[in-house]
């Protein structure tokens, strides 16, 4: 059994092979085309170009910056925009002559992660990616939550919970139209914002994190509360059995020392801080899940 997976990014488009133990038959990157003929036309050849190199046909799942509509099954909050209002699925079905599935590529994240990754083995998972946005997914034996309307776990845009009034009043406004959403706040840009909010001075979220310094811990404290915060509404309704984190600001490792007491008092009567753990991963989670999404073939 042969599982494709492909992760669409704004750049560049990788398609992985794994085999039957998840280990890596293929791996292919070729650039992301500008237009959306021309990207059908490419997934089309690298689909069949894999196949011939590997002998047989696949299954093929693909992980998407944007979601596909219930209904409609035309693609939205895409940042390809060229996707936005388009059957890509349809169209790949049409090419590929096979079914396909598509996910968002959080889901993709927390799908691969709970398939054979940080928190394979965990009956519910909740993938969190914080680097230049938050973005979520949930993940419940195997197979991820969409949802009604294709948003599940899409905890970037809910409101920072439990804010102070400095927080009220200093709330960014959030590209989707809203004020305050954990996109803005639990990111590294948020991140890079407070502290300038806070100090007046310019540093990354690289710098922040890794500084000693006073003022660049007290902006590290703020932020971990703030995550604490937003897990704690999530623990409280889904109860995960392991929350795993990735984007850039999951290789730091205060996260993993500091969130799950917080998550723990903010959270109601735990009994125990909840698991919270890096990806194994990496960047290679897109590609991962986008080819597990045909979970019911594994080993
Ligand atoms: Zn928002």
């Amino acid at each position: 059994m042969i599982r494709l997976g492909i992760d669409l990014g704004g750049t560049k488009t990788e398609i992985i092979a794994l085999g039957a133990g998840g280990e890596v038959a293929l791996r292919r990157r070729v650039p992301t085309p500008r237009a959306y003929d021309g990207l059908i036309r490419a997934l089309g050849e690298l689909v069949q170009g894999a196949e011939t190199d590997l002998g047989g046909r696949g299954t093929l799942g693909m992980a998407i910056p944007g979601t596909e509509s219930f209904g409609t099954n035309l693609i939205k909050n895409a940042n390809t925009t060229y996707l936005n209002g388009r059957p890509l699925r349809r169209d790949l079905e049409e090419i590929l002559a096979r079914p396909v599935r598509l996910a968002n590529d959080a889901n993709c994240f927390a799908l691969s992660e709970a398939s054979d990754g940080a928190a394979a083995g965990a009956a519910t998972v909740f993938g969190v990616i914080a680097g230049t946005g938050v973005g979520g997914g949930v993940v419940i034996d195997g197979k991820v939550l969409g949802g009604a309307h294709g948003i599940g776990g899409e905890w970037g845009h809910i409101p920072l919970p439990a804010p102070s009034i400095e927080e009220v009043t200093t709330a960014p406004l959030c590209y989707c139209g809203k004020r305050g959403c954990l996109e803005v706040w639990c990111c590294g840009p948020g991140l890079a914002a407070d502290f300038k909010r806070a100090t007046g001075r310019i540093a990354t979220a690289e710098q922040i994190a890794a500084s000693d310094g006073t003022e660049e811990r007290a902006a590290m404290d703020r932020l971990i509360d703030r995550f604490a915060r937003a897990m704690a509404t999530l623990v409280n309704i889904l109860d995960p059995d392991m929350i795993v984190m990735g984007g850039g600001l999951s290789n730091v490792d205060r996260l993993y020392r500091d969130l799950p007491p917080l998550v723990e008092k903010y959270g109601f009567n735990l009994g125990g801080p909840p698991r919270i753990v890096k990806n194994m991963h990496g960047d290679s989670s897109g590609v991962r899940g986008a080819a597990w999404l045909w979970s019911e073939t594994k080993p």
